[in-house]
C-alpha cells in the first residue's frame, strides 16, 4: 500500500484495531439473522509526508450510502459552534449578499442555515441524499454528489468566496483530488477553512475511538502544510479549537494570492508539532500499546460490574462507541444492556458488530442504570447535564477515554 498523498510505500503501522463493520451500518431488526461485513481497520503513517491514513478498503460510495444516519443538527453544542463560526467569518472576511459560501459535506444544513439567515448566498455539497433532503427542506441549495476536480470544473469554477469543510478533510479518500477541486472552485481572493480533529490530541489523549473506516486520514498541521502547498494552496492561519477533543481550523488561500499575510500562528504551531516529534517515526510507534491498555481497562470494568450485579447502559450510538465496542470485543447485551441515542433514525436498531440494541432516552428512567457510559466523550458535559437525573437513583457516568473514569 502506498501513501494517498505522496505515493511513498507505507511501512509503519500507527494503530491496528483488527476488524469491524462500517460504524454507521446500523443493523435493522429484520436483518439480525444476516451476516455483517467486517473490514480490517489498520492505520499507517507515511514517513515522507507524515500523513496518517487507513487502508482504502471500501470505496467512499459504499460507506456514504443512503442509509447514512449521521445528522449534524442533533447536537446542540455543535449547532452553537456552527453559529459562532458564521458570525466570525462574516465579520473577518466581510461576507455579504454578493458573496458565495460553499460548504462541502453540508449534511442537513446545520451550518449554512445561519449564513442563509444573513442573506448570504449558500450552496451545500452533500453526497448522502437523505441528509441533503433535510437541508433542501430548509431552503438550502444542495448538490447531491462527492466533491472533487470534476464537480468543481463542472459547476463551481472560480465562484466561491468561502469554501468550508468541517470534519470532511479526514473523510476524503483522495485528498489531492479534493484540494485540486478546492483550488478550482475558489475565487482569486477567496478563503477556505477546514476543521478537523488534531492528530496531536488523538495521540496525547488516546483518542483511538476516533479511528473508523469513514475516516481516511488523521491530520497534523505538519502533514497538511505540505499537502496544501503541493496542491497550490497556502495555509495562512490556524486556530486551535475545543471541538471533538481538540481540533484545528486552518485558513488557506491560493498560493498566488498575496493580499493576505501569513499569521505567525502557523509557524508557531509547526514548531510545537516538531517539538512533539510529529516528524519522527517514534512519535507514532508507541500508540498501539496505549490503546491496548484502554481496551483492557474497559473490559475489566464491565466484567467487574457484571459480577457485582451493576446495570450498565451506553449513551451515543455513533462511530466512537462502535470503534471502542468492536475493538473491545463486546457482543450482545449482557455487559451493556442497551445504548440510548437522540436520533430517531437509530432507535430500535442495533449497533454494527456488537449488536447492542438502541433505544430512545425514555428507556433510561424505566431501566434505572447504575452506570451510563458516555461514548462521545467530546460531548461529556452536555450529556452529563442532560442526563443528570440518573443521580436520583444513584446512577453514575463513565468515560473510557483518555483513561477509564467514573464521574459522579
Ligand atoms: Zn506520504
Amino acid at each position: 500500500m502506498n501513501c494517498r498523498h505522496c505515493n511513498n510505500e507505507l511501512n509503519h503501522i500507527f494503530c491496528d484495531l483488527q476488524t469491524c463493520p462500517p460504524s454507521n451500518a446500523m443493523v435493522k431488526k429484520e436483518d439480525l439473522n444476516s451476516p455483517e461485513t467486517y473490514f480490517p481497520l489498520k492505520v499507517f503513517v507515511c514517513e515522507k509526508c507524515w500523513l496518517v491514513q487507513v487502508d482504502e478498503i471500501e470505496k467512499a460510495e459504499d460507506i456514504f450510502n443512503s442509509d447514512y444516519t449521521y445528522f449534524s443538527s442533533y447536537s446542540s453544542s455543535w449547532l452553537t459552534h456552527a453559529q459562532k463560526y458564521v458570525e466570525y467569518m462574516t465579520d473577518r472576511f466581510n461576507l455579504n449578499q454578493t458573496s458565495k459560501v460553499v460548504e462541502i459535506a453540508s449534511n442537513d444544513g446545520y451550518l449554512l442555515q445561519y449564513f442563509k439567515q444573513k442573506n448570504i448566498p449558500v450552496l451545500g455539497i452533500e453526497p448522502t441524499l437523505n441528509t441533503a433532503d433535510v437541508a433542501i427542506e430548509k431552503g438550502i441549495d444542495c448538490i447531491v454528489d462527492f466533491f472533487g476536480v470534476k464537480l468543481a470544473n463542472d459547476k463551481l469554477k472560480g465562484s466561491a468566496d468561502l469554501i468550508l469543510g468541517n470534519n470532511v478533510l479526514a473523510h476524503v479518500p483522495d485528498i489531492n483530488d479534493f484540494l485540486k477541486g478546492v483550488k478550482i472552485a475558489l475565487k482569486d481572493d477567496g478563503v477556505n477553512t477546514f476543521e478537523f480533529p488534531h492528530l496531536c490530541k488523538l495521540v496525547e489523549f488516546n483518542q483511538f475511538d476516533t479511528i473508523y473506516h469513514e475516516h481516511f486520514s488523521y491530520l497534523s498541521l505538519t502533514s497538511l502544510n505540505t499537502i496544501f502547498e503541493e496542491n497550490g494552496l497556502e495555509i495562512f492561519d490556524v486556530e486551535e479549537l475545543e471541538t471533538h477533543g481538540g481540533s484545528l481550523r486552518i485558513f488557506s488561500k491560493h498560493k498566488e494570492d498575496l493580499t493576505k499575510l501569513v499569521s505567525s500562528r502557523v509557524g508557531d504551531l509547526l514548531n510545537l508539532e516538531a517539538n512533539l516529534g510529529v516528524d519522527k517515526i517514534e512519535y507514532y510507534t508507541d500508540f498501539q500499546r496505549k490503546v491496548e491498555n484502554i481496551r483492557d481497562q474497559f473490559q475489566s470494568f464491565l466484567i467487574d460490574q457484571k459480577n457485582k450485579g451493576g446495570k450498565i447502559i451506553g449513551y451515543g450510538a455513533a462511530a466512537k462507541g462502535n470503534t471502542l465496542l468492536n475493538f473491545t470485543g463486546i457482543k450482545g447485551n449482557d455487559l451493556i444492556s442497551f445504548v440510548v441515542d437522540k436520533s430517531p433514525y437509530k432507535q430500535n436498531k442495533f449497533l454494527p458488530g456488537s449488536r447492542i440494541p438502541v433505544f430512545g432516552e425514555e428507556a433510561i428512567r424505566e431501566f434505572k442504570p447504575d452506570f451510563v457510559i458516555i461514548f462521545p466523550w467530546n460531548l461529556k458535559n452536555e450529556i452529563y447535564n442532560q442526563l443528570s437525573y440518573i443521580k436520583e437513583w444513584g446512577g453514575q457516568f463513565v468515560v473510557a477515554i483518555p483513561t477509564l473514569e467514573i464521574i459522579n
